[in-house]
Formats: structure tokens, sequence, C-alpha cells
């Protein structure tokens, strides 16, 4: 019986230490579920550096490269925040959903 083997976490330090892709394949996700996000993620395309830190942190992996830069494909998203969070150069800001 193979049996899983435990490694020690290494924290990421550098943009280099963290994997080269993102969590998940873009378009995994079947069922949209825009429909119950209360925020959403709006790219300041003058502030992002295309440093890539969105797309790999987004735990749904619905953020995807464009033009040297990145957009969000709003059908999956879930507005967790999370790429806000964590963009260093304040690029994205998650704003209040219009639920008409
Ligand atoms: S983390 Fe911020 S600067 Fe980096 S690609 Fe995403 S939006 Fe752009
Ligand atoms: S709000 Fe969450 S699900 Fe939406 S793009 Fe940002 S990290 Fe991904």
């Amino acid at each position: 019986m193979i049996k899983p083997t435990l490694r020690n976490y290494k924290r990421p330090v550098y943009i280099t230490d963290y994997p080269t892709g993102p969590n998940c394949e873009s378009g995994h996700l079947v069922d949209k579920n825009s429909g119950w996000r209360t925020f959403r993620p709006t790219i300041n395309l003058d502030l992002c550096k295309g440093c890539l830190r969105c797309y790999l942190l987004c735990p749904d992996g619905v953020i995807f490269k464009s033009n040297s830069k990145v957009d969000v494909d709003y059908d999956f998203c879930k507005g967790c925040g999370i790429c806000a969070h964590e963009c260093k150069f304040k690029a994205i800001t998650m704003t209040k959903e219009d639920k008409e």
C-alpha cells in the first residue's frame, strides 16, 4: 500500500516560488455562479503590472491572461475578494453588484 508522504511546507517568498499556473484550469466550472455574487472585482488596467499574482491565487481559476495583463470571467467569479486582497498594486477593487 502506497501512503502519501508529508513534506515540509516552504512559505513562498518570491513570485517565482509560486506554481507556474493557477489553482485549476479555467473552464472546469459548469454552473454559472455570478447570480449570487454580492461584490465583483474590477481591474484597473492602468495600475495592473501583469504580475499574475491574482491569476495564481484565484481559488476558482477564473482570472485569465489578456494582452499581458489579466481579466476576469464574470460568469464564474464568486466575488470572494481574494484577488483584490492579494494584489500588491491595489489594481483590483471590489464593487457592489447592481441587483436590479
Ligand atoms: S495581482 Fe494586481 S498587478 Fe498583478 S496581475 Fe493581478 S491585477 Fe495586475
Ligand atoms: S473575486 Fe474571488 S473568484 Fe472572483 S476573480 Fe477574485 S479571487 Fe477569483
